[in-house]
């Protein structure tokens, strides 16, 4: 049996065992997960407590389902467990590496959208001097 981590334990062993403990990943990560090459998408096989190369024995990590409309994943433990999903530590590496990529290809948020100068024409400038005078 995997120890569930400290923080959210409740909330972690539901995820585990709505996802049969077994990673959830269905090609989120880029993966095709596919050992047989039968060419389909197919979830990872990595599953709680299994030993894993690099790693060791890994935990399975409960992840928002939707990382991205559910904000940093630090927050998963605050999310009721439907919208969490099991993910092997590999998978959710990749996952957020993917989702860093795709957030530096966003344009820079711009600040100061309506406090800029407004834009006063040449002309324009001359008939206000003219009207102050
Ligand atoms: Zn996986
Ligand atoms: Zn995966």
């Amino acid at each position: 049996m995997t120890r569930p981590p400290l923080v959210g334990a409740d909330i972690w062993e539901a995820v585990m065992a709505a996802a049969g403990d077994r990673c959830q990943c269905m090609g989120a990560c880029g993966k095709k997960h596919d050992p047989d090459r039968t060419r389909q998408q197919q979830r990872c096989r990595h599953h709680n407590g299994e030993h894993v190369a690099k790693r060791g024995r890994i935990a399975l990590i409960a992840m928002p389902r939707d990382p991205i409309n559910e904000g940093d994943f630090v927050t998963a433990a605050s999310l009721p467990s439907a919208r969490l999903i099991a993910m092997c530590p590999e998978c959710h590496d990749a996952v957020r590496r993917v989702i860093n990529r795709a957030a530096k290809k966003l344009p820079p948020q711009e600040d100061g959208l309506f406090d800029a100068e407004p834009y006063i024409s040449a002309s324009a400038k001359k008939q206000a001097d003219v009207g102050a005078a």
